[in-house]
């Protein structure tokens, strides 16, 4: 599952020897494992299968390379999107908009259009003033749209505020109480057909308390509208969290025992109550595939002491990489080049891992026990392959790092790096 290890004291990707790839692409850069994308994605499949009918949708916003779609298209992933411009990416990856969902409180009329017009599997419905405009616009066309209600089941998550959604004060969804009317509702549009329901609570939870909380407070509910409409799905979301400390630490088979030991309390909490409802069941994992299946690669610039602290300022930025400083993600860091392990931890100091970009906020670790580093040095910082790139920015117009993706033996580029010219695409001097 976790692709990343030391071989000879160099972290290796794969059989890839980290060091010696950047010696090509040069830093910053993010690397994938397409091994560990493939075998969370297994996995996850093979906890699900006695279910028999089920369907996993990776949500594409965690990362969005054409690469990584393709990649787990072929393993038989359909999608859910957030954004015309997430269905179009999907589309030139070779995906079929038949087999996407569509999610996201604001959707556009442009939209709706686009997805329409290409065959959108479903719409994820997250408002009533949604569901008129997009009866309008089906009407329009003489079609009728396939939609789903997203019930917000009011559970507590145990996770980042930000990424909590599935409370009353949360912007998602549609309040539980409400819904049983809204189906009526959507049942006298004629331009909308009712093709299933839909939740999701948050993201990066650990537990599956939360998630068979929701799932047994939406069951009643669910079969309810099940028998006075038929549905095609019931999609329980996404948002199985993944580890972000002591990855390494931990030799890849433990890591792999713990991500599964989890993945094994998850499927086995759920797999009875969803069973029971007899409706084909969704899925929506973003994080869960491809977060652990990613490193950002970069290296120390400068060292700096204050009266304070110790900074090692990094060629890595906030603008590649903004989980830190947006909700206070936590990233394992670790250097290319080990030297023994009892060597290393009597020597650990202190340090603040920044970024170059010009705020208080650009920073990846504070406080960090790290081994000595200086200029120089190469650093991957972990479990970043579900919302880094993806969140990538040119602030302080810097051009975003190469993606590359490993497999086995080989490393290819998926994305180049950004060159001067890409920063002032579409821009003019009056
Ligand atoms: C973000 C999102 C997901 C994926 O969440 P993860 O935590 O990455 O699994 C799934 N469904 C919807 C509707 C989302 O908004």
């Amino acid at each position: 599952m976790f692709s990343f290890h030391y071989l000879n004291n160099v972290l290796h990707g794969e059989g890839i020897n980290l060091e010696s790839l950047l010696k090509e692409v040069g830093t910053p850069a993010y690397v994938y494992s397409a091994r560990s994308i493939r075998d969370h994605f297994r996995e996850l499949n093979h906890a699900f299968a006695p279910l028999e009918n089920y369907r996993i949708c990776y949500a594409v916003k965690a990362n969005s390379n054409l690469t990584i779609l393709r990649l787990l298209q072929e393993e038989g992933a359909w999608f859910d999107i957030v954004s015309a411009g997430e269905l179009f990416k999907v589309l030139r990856a070779g995906g079929k908009a038949a087999q996407c969902t569509f999610a996201g409180v604001g959707k556009m009329s442009h939209e709706i259009e686009y997805a329409l017009d290409e065959g959108i599997y479903s719409f994820n419905i997250e408002s009533e003033e949604e569901l008129e405009l997009i009866n309008d616009i089906a009407k329009r066309r003489g079609l009728k749209a396939p939609i789903a209600l997203r019930v917000n089941p009011d559970v507590d998550t145990p996770t980042h505020h930000y990424i909590s959604t599935g409370k009353n004060k949360n912007k998602f969804g549609i309040a539980f109480h409400r819904i049983e009317e809204i189906y009526a509702k959507v049942a006298a549009l004629p331009h909308l057909a009712i093709r299933g329901i839909q939740t999701h609570i948050g993201s990066q939870i650990l537990t599956a308390t939360p998630f068979l909380e929701a799932i047994e407070k939406l069951a009643p509910l669910v079969m309810k509208i099940h028998q006075r409409y038929g549905l095609e799905f019931f999609s329980i979301g996404g948002g199985l969290g993944i580890l972000y400390e002591g990855v390494l630490e931990k030799n890849a088979q433990s890591l792999e025992e713990q991500e599964n030991s989890f993945l094994k309390a998850y499927a086995h909490a759920l797999l009875r109550p969803l069973k029971a409802l007899r409706l084909p069941i969704f899925f929506e994992p973003g994080r869960f595939l491809v977060g652990n299946a990613g490193v950002l690669l970069t290296q120390v610039l400068y060292r700096k002491e204050t009266s304070e602290k110790n900074f090692l300022i990094v060629d890595a930025g906030m603008n590649d990489l903004i989980r830190p400083a947006l909700y206070q993600g936590h990233h394992d860091i670790k250097p290319l080049k080990a030297k023994s392990r009892e060597q290393e931890e009597s020597l650990f100091e202190k340090v603040d891992v920044v970024g170059p970009v010009c705020e208080s906020g650009d920073f990846f670790a504070r406080d960090r026990l790290l081994p000595p580093l200086h200029a120089g040095d190469k650093l991957a910082i972990l479990s970043v392959g579900a919302y880094g790139m993806v969140m990538g920015s040119n602030y302080n117009a810097r051009p975003l790092p190469p993606e590359i993706l490993l497999d086995g033996n080989t490393a290819k580029v998926i994305r180049r790096r950004q060159r001067w010219e890409d920063l002032i695409q579409g821009e003019r001097t009056l």
